[in-house]
């Protein structure tokens, strides 16, 4: 965190180094899926060398997961241009709309009189989705909902990977999606104390046990952990089975 004086935030390791919450999918079929537009979107895909995207989705509207979203203009470029849709819950497009006029409402805006001029729009078009089962552009996707405060978040699975973040509970819909069926579980773990809307170490640990994926990663931590600490916490509990994700991570399902 800017300015906090902490020894995590401070850390010499590596894995302490941690940009904002997103993944990449790269699937069997030769897919390129994001999920969530962090602020660091275009240093992540700088960095990571990654130069394909088919289409989007946003799990909801926090700044944290959506503010990066002008970086996906380049994959709208082509030569030929193409448009990229963002696939999101009901709940969460009056915001994007509003937010990002520009880019949501650009027919409105823009037009004969009052053309765009120079750099380029992202064409980006919402796609409305609803939790379930559903194919989107030749991939199938379990979609749920997870509460996150007063909100709520896209929980995504696919093909026995499951992705669990911002919440502050996993409801027994999502549940029923989960368990059984997971091989790789992502899930939300901010910190070792309860907080109102995230998952803490002990509940993601019980939800871990419920749901029994062959592996977990724990992911969206704050600087109450570090990654050598989580790391011995949930060894002591799990054995290997558990681990601290970081960034630049590549995961195999
Ligand atoms: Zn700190
Ligand atoms: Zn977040
Ligand atoms: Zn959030």
């Amino acid at each position: 965190m800017i300015g906090c004086p902490c020894q995590v935030c401070h850390s010499k390791d590596e894995h302490d180094k941690r940009m904002r919450q997103s993944i990449y999918l790269s699937t069997k079929q030769h897919r390129h899926i994001l999920v969530d537009t962090s602020p660091d979107m275009r240093s992540q895909f700088l960095r990571s060398h990654l130069t394909k995207l088919d289409f989007c989705f946003i799990t909801h509207d926090h700044a944290d997961h959506l503010h990066g979203i002008d970086d996906v203009r380049p994959f709208c470029f082509g030569p030929p241009t193409k448009d990229i849709n963002i696939m999101i819950f009901k709940a969460h497009q009056q915001i994007l709309e509003d937010r990002f006029s520009y880019i949501f409402q650009r027919q409105k805006i823009f037009h004969a009189k009052n053309p765009y001029l120079g750099g380029g729009l992202p064409l980006l078009n919402l796609q409305i989705v609803s939790p379930g089962t559903q194919t989107l552009e030749g991939e199938q996707f379990t979609l749920f909902e997870l509460p996150h405060g007063h909100g709520t978040t896209m929980g995504i699975y696919h093909e026995g990977m499951a992705y669990v973040v911002d919440c502050n509970e996993i409801p027994p819909a999502a549940m029923s999606v989960l368990k059984g069926n997971t091989n790789v579980l992502i899930i939300d773990c901010l910190q070792r104390s309860p907080h109102p809307t995230h998952l803490n170490v002990t509940m993601a640990f019980e939800y871990i046990r419920e749901i029994a994926p062959k592996h977990a990663y724990l992911t969206h931590m704050n600087h109450d952990l570090s990654h050598v600490e989580l790391s011995k916490i949930a060894k002591d509990q799990f054995g290997t089975s558990v681990t601290p994700a970081c960034d630049m991570q590549q995961i195999f399902y």
